[in-house]
This record gives structure tokens, sequence and C-alpha cells, in this order.
């Protein structure tokens, strides 16, 4: 059978590993997940409670258009319905985007490194790939403009980034807008936009009027802790979502998952306790990279990327012998790190002694 010569050069995205699957492999009884940005706290309680009244029609498809959830979330937001695409998580919409936009004479500019799915997309569209290394972790916004050619689609702007946990400014945001020729699309994924503390960071969606050439990716899987139902969603002006939306399977998205988003987006409180919590969360990981000296980069989301000066598989490997896992920094461009899901605070709590015993060499590290 042939294929397309560049899907040859891909492998499938390699997830956090299963807990049950460590649990049988390593015979432990415990095991803390700290690898996927999942939401430690579940998901609103009323989530549930929507589901339980959708089991009565798992016969029956759901509505493609997703209509009740697109008001509800218009109306959140503020902007037109017409302006909305939801897609099965928001790893969907940006699938959809590259099959809709990209072609093999075409180019695509992202940072590096920065969430794969963009270029893997993108890779399999036969699209060329411009990749702009991170400074200091941050998004080289001027490099990526100068990347920019006739030939480029879509600029890629992950804010904040994964897996530097870091974001774009306002104002540094802003003034690359006004570089980017408006036939190219800027896309800024903002998945972890309900865990952001910084006051400079940019409202996109007020930007949609001025730059019709800008789309915000948003989901349900972060803090919304819907990860297990793959609902997320583009925003952008009803031109742009008009031109996409044929490359949009009908019933993408599912009944279960639209009704759960609808009530986890009424639940604000529960974002707002999940929101707290994180922020002293990170807290409990800051204290410990100060106390050990460990460089790590201050997170607006709900992960921490620090750098051990070691084998970030080491680090991985010790952890997963103890019962966690986490995500080695190997695998996502920065070789002496892990990336660590912000838990509990019981959860960081033990994840940091852990760690701890490490760097004071009271266990063996093979
Ligand atoms: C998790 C994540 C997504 C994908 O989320 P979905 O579950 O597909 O909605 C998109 N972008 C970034 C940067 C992420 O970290």
């Amino acid at each position: 059978m042939k294929v397309k010569k560049q899907i040859t050069q891909l492998t499938p995205y390699q997830p956090g590993k299963p807990i049950e699957e460590v649990k049988k492999e390593l015979g432990l009884s415990k095991v803390t997940k700290l690898a996927s940005n999942e939401n430690p706290f579940g998901s609103s309680p009323k989530v549930k409670e929507a589901i339980q009244q959708e089991l009565a029609f798992l016969n029956i498809y759901p509505d493609g258009y997703s209509a009740s959830l697109r008001e509800k979330v218009a109306n959140f937001l503020n902007v037109k319905e017409e302006q909305l695409i939801f897609g099965n998580g928001s790893d969907e919409v940006i699938q959809i985007l590259c099959r809709a936009v990209l072609t093999k004479e075409s180019n695509t500019v992202m940072a590096a490194p920065t969430f794969p799915q963009y270029k893997h997309n993108a890779v399999i569209e036969g699209a060329e790939i411009r990749e702009v290394p991170l400074v200091n972790g941050e998004h080289d916004l001027d490099e990526m403009a100068n990347q920019i050619n006739e030939d480029t689609r879509i600029v890629w702007v992950c804010n904040p980034n994964n897996p530097s946990g870091n974001y774009i400014s306002k104002e540094r945001f802003l003034s690359f807008m006004k570089k980017v020729p408006a036939d190219v699309l800027v896309v800024s994924d903002e998945a972890y936009f309900e865990y952001v503390e910084a006051e400079d960071y940019p409202e996109t969606i007020s930007l949609l009027d001025t730059y019709p050439n800008l789309m915000i990716l948003r989901t349900f899987s972060k803090a919304h802790g819907l990860a297990a139902l793959r609902i997320g969603y583009g925003i952008a002006s009803e031109k742009i979502i008009k031109l996409i939306e044929p490359a949009r399977e009908p019933f993408n998205t599912s009944r279960i998952a639209q009704a759960a988003a609808i009530a986890a987006l009424e639940d604000e409180q529960f974002i707002k306790t999940c929101y707290e919590k994180n922020r002293e969360g990170l807290q409990q990981f800051y204290a410990f990279c100060e106390k050990y000296q460990l460089s790590y980069y201050p997170s607006q989301a709900n992960f921490i990327l620090i750098d051990f000066e070691r084998s970030g598989n080491e680090v991985f490997q010790y952890l997963l012998e103890n019962g966690f896992i986490v995500r080695s920094g190997e695998a996502l461009g920065f070789p002496t790190s892990a990336r660590i899901t912000v838990g509990s605070q019981e959860q960081n709590a033990e994840i940091i002694e852990c760690l701890s015993k490490m760097i004071e060499q009271k266990v063996e590290v093979q």
C-alpha cells in the first residue's frame, strides 16, 4: 500500500502513560499522573447531571452544528454564533485548519519547541514547516514575522506556550499582529486561558474586529476538566469560519460532550477555585525550585517545566518507579527538564518530596 510520503516520517503522538498500565507494569498500588495537564480536581458536579440527562438519547445523532453549545459560548464570549467552530478537542480544530488551508506549495510558521500538533498536521498536508527557536523559553515573534513570505498561510502562537508555560504579553502580541500581512492567518492557541494570571496577557477576542486574520483556540480539556470528552473550539471572523467549515466532519462533537461543555461553562465558581488552587500549587513548585536552585519558567498554565540538569528520561524513570507519571523534557525539546502538571496540594507535596530525595541523592538513580 502506498501512503503520502511525508506521513512515513511521522510517529503517532506519544501520550502520557495511562495510570492503569503503570500500576500493572511496575506493581504499584498508587500512581499519580501529572503528565497531561489534566485537572486534578475533576470537573464541575453540574457536568455529571447534564451527562445523565443525555443518556436517554444515545441512539440519536448529536446536533452537528452544536447549536445549544454555540449559543452558550457566543453569549459567554460576546461574539456572534457564526464566529465559532467546534472540534473533537481543539486538536481537531488544528487538524481542520491545516486540512482546509495548507497545501504543499505553502508554508507555516511556528515556535520550537511548542505544541506538537501544529507541525504534525502541517506535515501531513505536505506544507513546509518554518520553526523559529524559542528565546529564553519565549516566542521570538520578530523572527517569526521575518519568516513570513508570500507562501505563508498560518502562523501558530501558543499562549501560554506548552511546554515552557510562559506567555506573550499584550504589547508584544499587538506589535506582532501589526507586522503580519492581512492574508496570513495567525492562530492564538489559548488552551490554558483560564489559568492565566498575568495582567498584561492579551485579550485576543477584542482584537478580532481589528484583525480579521486572527483565530483563537480554546478547550474544555484543561481547566474545565473534560479531557475525556474531547471538546474545544475556535473563534474567528465569520468569513474564516465559513471558509474552513467544509473541512469539519458533520457530527464531529458528541451529544455528551456538547451537554457537558454547556454545564461546565455555567459553573464559573469551579473555574475560579481551580485557578486559585493552581496558583497555590505553582508556589509549592517555585519554593522547591528555589530551595534546590533549579531553573524553571514562571508558569501561566497548570504545569511547570523544571530543569533538573540531568537527563529528563532519567528523572521520568525515577518518578515512574516511585508512582508518578510526568513528561520527560527529552521528547519536548528540553532534554534536561521534566514537565510536571500541577496537581492537588497533596499530590504536589508528594512529588516534591520524592524529587527532593532524588536531588539529595538519598536514592540511587540509574
Ligand atoms: C492540551 C492542549 C491542546 C489540545 O487540547 P484538546 O484536548 O485537543 O482540546 C491544544 N493546545 C495546547 C497548547 C494544549 O496544551
